[in-house]
């Protein structure tokens, strides 16, 4: 049913944006890909998904603007690159607060600025944010992400609002915990942070607040994203949906 469009999703050489874009990509868009990665790996993405991807660095405002020259006139606009750094609030290394902050709250700003335009000439359009459940729950040592998070579920209820009589909606999803690289990178810091093993990182700190006791999986991430791309999908924006195996709930 997504034939015809075009759709951008960031961060999408791994993880949860690779997911995302697979299952776009099975609906029938025209999909860009971008993120950081060995070439050969990204090349046999490219040509999986008959994508086009562009290496952007999404941490600064020029970056952006790179990759939307480079994206042309997107339809579905997905902001799924982040990072996380973990560390006590009066030991946060400054360049990690800005690093994180301009990836994973100011690049949606910039990808929305500059995708917007087109939207509005098409008079159809589906932002779909990537958040977490740190959107609307703080967990220790993360100050950075949380406050990025908490942010751009912010940024989509306020772009949702702008943009809710012209067909095009802006929506985030928050998953818990998603088997991925970015949280399997965490392990060795929170080890660090709170002098655990990695059993107990994974058992006693990220699902011990998943009341499901399972991660999610990246396809899960996917699946969702291409739901709320739907025409049935038209009338939800602004929202906040969770797949977070009951964290939220508690
Ligand atoms: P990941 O580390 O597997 O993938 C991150 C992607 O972003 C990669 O493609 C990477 O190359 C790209 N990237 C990193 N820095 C970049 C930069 N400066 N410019 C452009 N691209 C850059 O991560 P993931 O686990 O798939 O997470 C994706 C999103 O989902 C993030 O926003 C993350 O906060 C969110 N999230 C993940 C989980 C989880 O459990 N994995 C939970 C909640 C939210």
């Amino acid at each position: 049913f997504l034939q015809g469009k075009r759709a951008l999703v960031t961060g999408s050489t791994s993880g949860i944006g690779l997911a995302v874009a697979r299952a776009l990509h099975a609906e029938g868009a025209a999909v860009v890909l971008n993120g950081f990665g060995d070439a050969d790996e990204i090349a046999a993405m490219c040509e999986e998904l008959d994508a086009v991807h562009s290496g952007a660095d999404l941490t600064s405002a020029a970056g952006v603007e790179e990759l939307m020259a480079a994206a042309g006139e997107v339809d579905v606009l997905v902001n799924n690159a982040g990072i996380q750094h973990v560390a006590p609030v009066d030991d946060f290394p400054v360049d990690k607060w800005d690093k994180v902050i301009a990836l994973n709250l100011s690049a949606a700003f910039h990808t929305c600025r500059l995708a917007v335009p087109h939207m509005k000439r098409a008079g159809w359009g589906r932002i779909v944010n990537v958040a977490s459940a740190h959107s609307t729950t703080a967990s220790p040592f993360k100050s950075a992400y949380v406050a990025a998070k908490h942010g751009i579920a912010g940024l989509t209820k306020a772009v949702a609002l702008e943009l809710a009589e012209r067909n095009i909606t802006a929506n985030c999803i928050s998953p818990g915990y998603v088997w991925t690289p970015l949280v399997e990178a965490q392990i060795p810091d929170t080890m660090a942070s709170r002098g655990l093993t990695r059993e107990q990182v994974i058992n006693d700190v990220m699902l011990e607040r998943q009341p499901t006791k399972k991660f999610a999986q990246p396809e899960d991430i996917g699946a969702l994203a291409v739901f709320l791309c739907r025409d049935v999908a038209a009338n939800i924006t602004g929202a906040n949906y969770e797949i977070d195996g009951g964290w939220t709930a508690q």
